[in-house]
């Protein structure tokens, strides 16, 4: 194992301290070699034999099987490809023909409003008498009645780093009969997961956040080992099919996790991600968190002592919290642009967030204590209120 952080192993620009690793994380140093290698051995020197000569077509189980042992899954339960939004349609989907009698969903106010969106077209697109509801993430264990068929929550909420005890929740829904879908999106690569010992049915997250796997790095999704030949996948691509190369002219769901693919998989992006994850194979998920906690800690206790006028609106207990700080600030949106114009990277969630992830890889307490005066700054000499930083972007 290696000792953290491994900065080395990133490229990260001069002078910038990047704490937005948990909405997209950085380049890892050897992925630009790893992907001109295969663009000119693979696609420019194979083409179209790539696909059996290079596996091109084993990649996303290949990938699922090494997401699986970040996440305490067993081989053979984790598919990748898509987007996260994708995953998440094809768990719920799954999850409310495994349970025809019941009609809610049940999610909470905390999700990624993606997650809820997809959950809403499914539901009209069903026109089956389904219903979504959201309740306040305290709420989701009272909640949990017989009509609940699925229960669809993000681990970390994206806002605020607040963390559900998977454990529990887990227990609680079975109990109740329903179905357990997770989002691991701001959980993988930031916390321990021990998706086996959960007994949860489904799980989906992205692989371009924590994991480092490239903007557009393709979802994962997970299934427990004893339901994959179950599902009916609602998302019946050829490549999910039984015998792909066959062309017959109707869908038979291919073996296990194997029917969760849809259509041809991005093996250039993915190849990125490979990269991404050998790095993750030095590393142990306990010693990061325990370094993620004491990091976010001095963090809190830093921005907290200078900026009296900031509100933190993430959990003080580190067990309840993600690898990530948030702050409550009237000129949010003004603040952070302040704050990122001296290369200290956050970003700003709606209505007044400023929120900060803090990433063990590459972060260290220099970092934290160079962000802490940098916000420090902006919000003692109203560096926010100056025109030029209250222009919003397209992406916040
Ligand atoms: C980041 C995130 C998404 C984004 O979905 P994409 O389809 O990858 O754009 C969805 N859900 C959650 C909970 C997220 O954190």
């Amino acid at each position: 194992m290696t000792s953290l952080p491994m900065k080395s192993k990133f490229i990260l620009p001069d002078g910038m301290t990047y704490l937005d690793g948990n909405s997209l994380g950085p380049l890892p140093a050897h992925a630009s070699d790893r992907l001109t290698d295969m663009v000119n051995n693979q696609w420019g020197a194979h083409l179209i034999k790539g696909w059996n000569l290079d596996d091109w077509m084993g990649q996303p189980a290949r990938v699922g099987d090494r997401i699986a042992k970040l996440l305490g899954a067993m081989p053979g339960t984790v598919m990748m490809g898509d987007t996260l939004s994708i995953k998440v349609y094809q768990a719920l989907s799954a999850a409310l023909q495994m349970r025809p009698s019941r009609k809610v969903i049940l999610s909470d106010s905390g999700n990624f409003p993606s997650d809820l969106y997809m959950a809403e077209g499914l539901i009209a697109h069903l026109n089956a008498g389904h219903e979504l509801r959201v309740v306040a993430p305290e709420g989701v264990a009272e909640a949990m009645t017989p009509e609940v068929a699925a229960v669809m929550l993000t681990q970390v909420d994206y806002r605020t780093g607040r963390m559900h005890d998977m454990m529990q929740i887990t227990q609680t829904a079975h109990e109740a009969g329903a179905v357990m879908i997770w989002d691991l999106a701001h959980s993988a690569g930031a916390v321990p997961v021990d998706l086996t010992a959960t007994g949860c049915e489904f799980a989906v997250g992205c692989t371009y956040k924590y994991l480092n796997g490239g903007p557009g790095a393709p979802a994962f999704i997970y299934t427990r080992a004893d339901l994959i030949d179950e599902i009916q996948p609602a998302l019946s691509g050829w490549l999910g099919h039984d015998a792909p190369f066959a062309f017959e002219p109707s869908y038979r769901p291919g073996p296990g996790v194997e029917r969760l693919r849809v259509g041809t998989p991005p093996v250039l992006q993915m190849a990125v991600l490979e990269a991404a994850l050998d790095i993750w194979d030095d590393v142990d998920m306990h010693a990061l968190r325990q370094k993620s906690m004491a990091l976010c800690d001095l963090f809190i206790d830093e921005v907290m002592a200078r900026c009296p006028m900031l509100t933190l609106v993430s959990p003080r207990d580190a067990t309840q919290r993600g690898s990530q700080v948030s702050f409550g600030f009237e000129h949010g949106y003004a603040a952070m642009q302040a704050v990122i114009a001296q290369d200290v990277i956050g970003d700003f969630r709606a209505p007044n967030i400023m929120r900060f992830g803090i990433t063990p890889l590459y972060i260290d307490e220099a970092d934290i204590l160079h962000a802490a005066s940098v916000i420090e700054d902006v919000i003692t000499n109203r560096l926010w209120d100056d025109p030029k930083f209250q222009k919003t972007s397209r992406v916040t």
